[in-house]
């Protein structure tokens, strides 16, 4: 049946209505942060298709892929998340980085380690540990754990004491010590900022996990060095590259359980 002109009208008035609202709502929502405890996804991001779930992300940095020149998981992590360079080592802040084999794993070197392996340079960050010590710290609950192991920090309730950064044993966690926003090099206005006297870290790209898509350094890595994947799960990718081999784990003498998973 065709639509009087007069009812047409009143259905696209509330057509535009319905619009108005939902942007308006949306908008004040971004604006206050209350949208949800996900962060939008940066313009141009592919569409997403549904939240991926998992029981116990993790990851596995396979060293035999990794070039040691390469920096693409680290370009592409701290450009997702407005990560700021200030260039200077004191200020660093950093949520993926590279470091020394024999500085990431003390315990396994040795002078007779051949020099392709001492020599590695290796990817480096937050451990998402299962036991994480930087929680335990917190006095504000800042920084908390969820129930996928995602080692998450709510940068509205940090009041910038660093216990979490004495806490942990990695050097995973950096302070802003002077406001970073003026020292972002690209501004990604659909992930939020920090401000001066807040910590800071990785967060296994859950905004995008959110939406189905995988985390930006996983995704960034040409070489497919970064596996991720549900541990708990035995067909996911990061279950079957570690069912194939060795694998190694930071400090595991101090009992932190970190998720990340070194193959060299
Ligand atoms: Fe916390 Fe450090 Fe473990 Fe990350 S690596 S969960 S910051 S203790």
């Amino acid at each position: 049946m065709t639509p009087t002109r007069r009812e047409f009208l009143k259905i696209a008035g509330f057509s535009a209505l319905g619009l108005a609202l939902s942007s308006g709502l949306a908008l004040s929502a971004v604006k206050t942060g209350t949208a949800s405890a996900v962060a939008p996804l940066a313009a141009g991001t592919p569409v997403p298709l549904r939240p991926l779930h998992a029981r116990c992300w993790a990851m596995a940095v396979d060293m035999r892929k990794c070039r040691p020149d390469c920096t693409d998981c680290l370009v592409a992590c701290h450009g997702a998340h407005n990560v700021p360079d200030f260039g200077n080592p004191k200020d660093d802040v950093h949520w993926i980085g590279r470091a020394p084999l024999p500085q990431v794993f003390p315990a396994g070197a040795h002078p007779r380690l051949p020099e392709s392996i001492r020599g590695l340079s290796v990817p480096v960050l937050c451990n998402h540990c299962e036991n994480p010590p930087c929680v335990r710290v917190c006095p504000t609950q800042a920084t908390f754990k969820r129930a996928d192991g995602i080692v998450m920090m709510d940068y509205h309730r940090c009041i910038g004491c660093r216990f979490c950064m004495a806490a942990c044993p990695y050097g995973a966690r950096s302070m802003n010590y002077r406001d970073p926003r003026p020292f972002i090099a690209r501004l990604n206005p659909d992930f939020p900022t920090r401000t001066k006297g807040v910590v800071e870290k990785c967060n296994f790209c859950e905004e995008r996990l959110a939406r189905g898509i995988l985390p930006a350094c996983v995704t960034a890595c040409k070489e497919k060095a970064l596996v991720f994947g549900d541990l708990e799960d035995p067909r996911s990718d990061v279950r079957l590259i570690l069912d194939r081999g060795l694998s190694l784990r930071r400090r595991p003498e101090l009992g932190t359980e970190p998720q990340i998973y070194y193959l060299l």
